[in-house]
């Protein structure tokens, strides 16, 4: 059984000593950039949210929860080389908008109090008489560490640990980090914002008696599709750091406990890990195919290459639904069709109730799963998942006579009513939406294309594919082709491949059974399954 959540604190605003109202601040840990790292409480913070002012290394999908009206400040430090806002214009910044009456959630990266300043900001509020609260994440210490498959404590290796800034100025006099100390008193030692201090961290370390030997990870972007990580031992690290070209963000962990990635490493040893991959759908429908992709380790650019309106004119689909009793079957076509019948039928005031005269028909199981969340089992599913394979379905049936409906896009292929009519079937064809290309963002996916920086993109219909291409606004078939160049394309089925075949193009993973949950099967084997001979 679900459970629900009680997380009914405070969040209204509240009244400080004069009457006038005082909004709250939620100082949020953001956790290290997975965005299953955020904590429920948090999540919940965000979701009543006024101002959401957010750093850096906040992941920007949190923003998603907050509502519709809410605004966004970016109050990072960096990102464009740009200092947005310096540390005091930032606590003014939350004093503002709290006295203005509004609830602010500051969103932080990692927890709040481990080397991000959280402290500071609160000091101001308190000054200012204005009610807070902090909500702790997931720190990129320890979540750097996992993920690079580290335990940063085990029994057999040491019962110890030490967070530190590498930040510190290396040639201040006198320095708040006791090396000497620290060197050999805690058994791993992990180092916030020290890639540029490196060579001064190891050298300061092995002069403090900490065996050169002793293995070092640098762990960049932890937690995120971008993760990467390399190992060495503090004699070596800063060699290897230079060599692979490993930027901040990045901890360094140094501890025996480091060896054991070697056998523990998980989170980039995921089959996609590292695969750059276009998904191109509709963005209602996109989430199912990213997050088997992401579940197994691809970073994926989604790219809406089909904007899904309403029809102008529902005259046809209007009358039809009213002498719905006279049809034998109503056919489906895409989960769309469904969808936006639905919203019609609710339009004119009737629902599920009103379908009971004719059987109906899907064409594959995506669309029959968005049917029952009207109450409605679709009595036929062809076996082949195309509009071909539902004709072909129904024909064996005899259609001789038989009324059919089908509710569908302006634009569509014919197939299905031309094999129905064929069969002496009376066939009707209601335009219930239709799709129109989303132009926006062409420029920033060719940039990516041109960069080379997209291992695959994924087709899940033929409209996705000439939609795309149509994005890409390429003025030739060779500059398409060169564009997508070393670039793998995934077609769900056979009549997306042909379409993607028409344009020049050539399908290298095409599932056998024409699922989101296939084709995502498909592409693991691609990666992971040596070619067959
Ligand atoms: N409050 C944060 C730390 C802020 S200091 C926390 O608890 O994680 C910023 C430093 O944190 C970066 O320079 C880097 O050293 C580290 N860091 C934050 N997120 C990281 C990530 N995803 N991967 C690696 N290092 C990260």
């Amino acid at each position: 059984m679900a459970q629900s959540i009680s997380n009914n604190r405070d969040t209204d605003l509240v009244t400080t000593g004069s009457n006038k109202r005082t909004g709250k601040v939620y100082l949020v840990g953001a956790g290290p950039g997975d965005p299953g790292l955020l904590t429920l409480r948090g999540k919940y913070l965000l979701e009543r949210a006024k101002i959401v002012v957010y750093d850096y290394l906040a992941n920007k999908k949190f923003l998603n929860y907050a509502p519709d009206d809410a605004e966004f400040i970016y109050a990072g430090k960096k990102g464009n080389g740009l200092h947005a806002f310096t540390q005091e214009e930032i606590n003014q910044l939350l004093v503002k908008h709290a006295k203005n009456g509004a609830n602010v959630v500051r969103l932080k990266g990692g927890d709040p109090f481990i080397f991000g300043r959280g402290a500071e900001e609160i000091e101001e509020l308190v000054k200012e008489n204005i009610p807070f609260e902090v909500v702790p994440g997931v720190t990129s210490a320890t979540a750097a560490a996992t993920y690079a498959g580290i335990p940063i404590t085990h029994r057999a290796y040491t019962a110890s640990v030490a967070f530190i800034t590498g930040h510190e100025d290396p040639t201040k006099k006198q320095s708040n980090i006791h090396w000497d100390k620290l060197a050999t008193g805690a058994g791993t030692l992990v180092i916030f914002m020290g890639i540029k201090n490196l060579p001064i961290i190891t050298k300061k370390l092995i002069e403090n008696g900490r065996d050169p030997k002793t293995p070092v990870a640098v762990v960049r972007w932890a937690s995120t599709p971008a993760q990467r990580s390399v190992v060495g031992t503090l004699e070596t690290i800063t060699d290897v750091v230079r060599e692979k070209g490993i930027k901040p963000p990045a901890l360094i962990v140094v501890g025996d406990v480091v060896s054991l990635r070697s056998t523990l490493d998980w989170f980039e040893k995921r089959s996609l890990f590292g695969k750059n991959i276009v998904v191109t759908r509709t963005r209602q429908q996109a989430s199912e195919l990213v997050a088997l992709l992401e579940e197994n380790g691809a970073q994926c650019l989604e790219y809406s290459t089909i904007a899904i309106e309403p029809v102008e004119d529902y005259s046809v689909l209007d009358c039809e639904i009213k002498q719905i009793a006279t049809y034998d079957w109503l056919l489906f076509t895409s989960l769309n069709a469904v969808t936006y019948f639905f919203k019609r039928l609710s339009a004119l005031g009737l629902d599920s109730r009103n379908l009971g005269g004719p059987k109906v028909g899907v064409v594959g199981a995506a669309t029959a799963d968005e049917l029952k969340q009207y109450g409605i089992s679709a009595d036929l599913i062809p076996e082949i998942f195309t509009a071909e394979g539902l004709a072909d379905s129904l024909t064996k049936e005899g259609m001789n006579g038989k009324k059919v409906l089908i509710p569908r896009a302006v634009k569509a292929r014919e197939i299905l009513p031309d094999k129905l009519r064929l069969a002496e079937a009376e066939v009707v064809i209601a335009p219930t939406y239709q799709n129109v290309v989303p132009k926006d963002r062409g420029e920033e996916l060719r940039e990516q294309l041109t960069e080379k920086a997209i291992d695959m993109v994924t087709f899940t219909s033929s409209s996705t594919v000439d939609n795309f291409i149509s994005m890409l606004n390429t003025n030739s078939p060779e500059e398409l082709n060169k564009l997508l160049a070393g670039v793998e394309i995934a077609a769900i089925g056979p009549i997306t491949a042909a379409t993607v075949e028409k344009h020049g193009l050539r399908p290298t993973i095409k599932p056998e059974r024409f699922t989101i949950n296939d084709m995502v099967n498909s592409i693991v084997d691609h990666y992971t399954k040596p070619p067959a001979e």
